[in-house]
């Protein structure tokens, strides 16, 4: 099964063609069906531990606000995977990971689904990002989710590799440093230098400026975290919106 990052940036992608939406329609069809989809999400922080969702039948959550109606009206409506979700449970050791038989499908995860799998009937679930971990702590995390790959679990990191929501302007170019960290990160990426991307706090004010918070970045961490020798980096999506926000994606292939 490849592994996904997509940057979901705007959530008005789920609902207009832009040039990054209609890539995730045209991306869907050619993705080998997966038994069961695990969505680490930029949207659902836990600070203190790590959950996963359990849930039946996960409601579509819109969380967030000043959008126009008809995204509020969106929904998702695929199963949950409890039964492989409680395996994660015993598959991985975090300094405290319980279940969520509550939570739903936040718009990270359905926003891009909505348009890469329209069907919805693919079964999903979540894992939550413990927000006191350190990055490193995220991949070691993240690495005991491999055999889930192997399993025909489809794993997707819904993030944004640049996020900066306060330096956000419409019909700008992008700024200088979101170009720079943006091209760091792919270069990592590419020549497989994990542990450069983990330690993007290096780049001292340039990643600063990229993110503020972290949130959108540590769902990149757990794609990373599931590379095998074999795997190749196909990028796409390789573009700003918004100035501040990169859209940069990519999808691990062994073929
Ligand atoms: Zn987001």
């Amino acid at each position: 099964m490849p592994v996904l990052f997509v940057g979901h940036g705007n959530p008005m992608n789920a609902i207009q063609d832009t040039v990054f939406s209609t890539v995730w329609d045209a991306l869907g069809p050619r993705l080998p069906k997966p038994k069961a989809i695990l969505c680490v999400s930029a949207h659902w922080l836990t600070p203190g531990e790590t959950r996963v969702s359990v849930t039946a039948q996960p409601k579509t959550i819109h969380d967030f606000s000043g959008f126009p109606f008809p995204l509020f009206e969106q929904q998702y409506p695929a199963p949950g995977a409890p039964g492989i979700a409680r395996q994660v449970l015993d598959m991985v050791d975090a300094r405290r990971i319980i279940a969520d038989d509550e939570r739903g499908l936040d718009h990270g995860a359905w926003c891009v689904l909505g348009r890469l799998l329209p069907a919805a009937d693919i079964p999903i679930f979540q894992l939550s990002l413990d927000y006191r971990l350190a990055p490193r702590d995220h991949y070691q995390v993240a690495r005991q989710l491999k055999p889930l790959r192997k399993q025909g679990v489809l794993i997707m990191g819904s993030g944004n590799i640049v996020h900066n929501l306060r330096a956000m302007r419409s019909d700008a170019p992008p700024y200088d440093w979101a170009v720079a960290f943006d091209g760091k990160m792919a270069e990592f990426i590419d020549r497989g230098e994990d542990a450069a991307v983990v330690n993007f706090k290096n780049l001292g004010e340039q990643a600063n400026t990229a993110h503020p918070t972290w949130d959108h970045l540590l769902p990149l961490i757990y794609v990373l975290a599931q590379r095998d020798e074999a795997d190749r980096v196909h990028f796409f999506n390789t573009g700003f919106d918004l100035a501040s926000i990169s859209m940069r994606s990519l999808i691990l292939t062994g073929c």
